[in-house]
């Protein structure tokens, strides 16, 4: 009779852990908004910064669900998948018009809806509104640069809603992809889907995920497993630490938000911890934590991935 093997079950959650988890749920950024109205509502001098975010991804979750991808070729995929890259690779993938209908919807709904909008945010959109409709070239020349991370001083305050736009035509077509078709690109530090870099890493609660690591892309929504206590960037497990911010009046939330520094490249990448906070989420929480960005900078580590929704100059 065969000796049964006995195992802690720690071998069988390896297995079923994914390593790629693309983007599915149309809930996405519906409940980023209501993260946002939270921090807006607990904010005391962030507070409008933060309801024009919500305001930002309730039309991403409109202009989301408004229209369908079409599905990504199958022979780009297998060049894909050939060559060791992702399919949806940002920074050369020939983007179609709808995200230009994405950004002229993105920018009406917030018109509609944010109440004290600054000036320069109300001249912001009409500018976006006009060229949404009149002038695609110089709509794709901003997104080109902050896909490139090479924005220009006067693409500021654009930002946050080419941006908007640009999730929200990656994130739909990510999710027509298979995980089969992304998780044989080994670049570990770029996402696997769309080739851009991560805004922050999260640790899940998820029961198929428990406290697994996985990177968060800043454009695709996709997220990719990556072992705990190693640099998101160069890969280094050595030189690792952790910088947190502590609040007296809000205990434990420094801990559900954290900097992994590393000093073999010099780099950072924000940590979120959904034990600490269920709720935290890699986008909103970011933008709310811009202290400790500061705070890091300070010690001469240098930022690795963009937050889209970042609006330069606003806070
Ligand atoms: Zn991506
Ligand atoms: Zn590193």
């Amino acid at each position: 009779m065969p000796t049964p093997i006995i195992t802690d079950g720690s071998m069988d959650r390896l297995v079923r852990a994914p390593k790629v988890v693309l983007p599915k749920d149309q809930g996405l950024f519906a409940e980023r908004a209501s993260r946002f109205d939270q921090l807006a509502a607990e904010s005391s001098g962030m507070g409008d910064y933060m309801r024009l975010l919500a305001q930002v991804c309730r039309a991403q979750s409109a202009a989301f669900k408004a229209r369908t991808a079409h599905s990504v070729s199958e022979r780009a995929i297998a060049n894909s998948r050939e060559h060791g890259m992702p399919p949806l690779s940002a920074h050369v993938f020939p983007r179609d018009e709808s995200w230009h209908i994405d950004l002229r919807d993105i920018v009406a709904a917030v018109q509609q809806d944010a109440g004290a909008m600054t000036p320069e945010v109300t001249a912001t959109l009409k500018e976006l509104g006009t060229l949404a409709e009149t002038d695609h070239e110089s709509l794709d020349a901003i997104a080109d640069r902050l896909i490139a991370g090479d924005s220009l001083v006067e693409d500021g305050s654009s930002i946050p809603f080419v941006g908007a736009a640009l999730q929200v035509y990656f994130t739909r077509l990510a999710s027509t992809l298979k995980a089969d078709s992304v998780s044989n690109c080994d670049v570990a530090s770029v996402c696997p889907c769309c080739g851009m870099r991560p805004t922050a890493s999260l640790v899940r609660i998820d029961p198929d995920r428990l406290n697994y690591r996985y990177l968060v892309c800043s454009l695709c929504m996709t997220e990719w497993n990556m072992e705990r206590v190693r640099c998101s960037s160069c890969e280094s497990e050595k030189d690792v630490a952790y910088m947190a911010i502590e609040s007296n009046d809000k205990p434990g939330l420094g801990q559900a938000v954290s900097a992994e520094t590393c000093d073999s490249c010099k780099t950072y990448l924000k940590i979120f911890s959904q034990e600490k906070d269920a709720l935290v989420d890699p986008i909103a929480d970011d933008l709310n934590s811009l202290a400790l960005d500061l705070l890091v900078d300070e010690k001469g580590y240098a930022r690795t991935g963009p937050n889209l929704l970042f609006y330069p100059g606003h806070v």
